[in-house]
């Protein structure tokens, strides 16, 4: 796993000076294809944070995560479940795309995980879902099959709060794409499911902060 409380080079940077600095960044040969750094969307303060695999070509573009076909199933996913993306922080691996939307090399992911690290210490969640095997291998360092880890709540400890953080493995929606059946035990019903708890951890956060 990786370690969140790792004091990066970027330890002494705010939310918008890391932006600024991933913007210039050329740490890896991915900086070559890009049109935009795809660094993040939704609320600095979220709760919940979600970490993808890396841009494809509409992200690109944009300059958003999860913005083109399976953004837009996981958007649906989310509202499903009343999470609305203007109220959690989406992040990625890596934040520039890979050539032909090719999985993230190690090196790439390595190259980037310091912006991840800091994002995530910026951001202070208290759950994370990782969202397909990209982002299970960069932060658990797990090469286990995701439909053993997928819905397991897994846990680490942070300096940013005393409750353990806690993080929870999904599917990728490009895989829900490819694998639509809605049928109880199917991918996409299992995800719903998995959300389903999210949810539920989430409203715990929110009723124990009003409190
Ligand atoms: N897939 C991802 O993992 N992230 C994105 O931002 C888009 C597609």
């Amino acid at each position: 796993m990786i370690d969140f409380n790792k004091e990066t080079d970027f330890k002494n940077f705010d939310h918008d000076g890391l932006l600024a600095h991933a913007n210039e960044c050329k740490n890896c040969e991915l900086h070559e294809g890009r049109t935009n750094v795809v660094f993040h969307s939704g609320h600095p303060k979220a709760n919940l944070m979600l970490i993808g695999e890396g841009p494809g070509q509409q992200e690109d573009e944009e300059g958003v995560p999860f913005v083109g076909r399976s953004g837009q199933l996981l958007t649906k996913i989310l509202e499903s479940v009343q999470i609305h993306r203007d109220d959690i922080y989406i992040a990625n691996t890596v934040k520039c795309r890979p050539p032909n939307n090719r999985t993230p090399k190690p090196d790439e992911m390595a190259a980037c995980s310091d912006y991840l690290i800091r994002q995530i210490q910026l951001v202070e969640p208290k759950i994370i879902c990782l969202v397909g095997s990209a982002a299970i291998k960069a932060i658990l360092g797990k090469t286990e099959s995701i439909s053993k880890i997928r819905g397991q709540w897994i846990t680490a400890s942070v300096n940013y709060m005393s409750d353990e953080l806690y993080i929870m493995p999904i599917f990728h929606p490009a895989y829900l794409l490819r694998n639509s059946s809605k049928e109880k035990g199917a991918p996409k019903w299992l995800t719903w499911n998995d959300m389903k708890e999210v949810k539920a951890a989430l409203s715990f956060y929110d009723i124990m902060s009003t409190q």
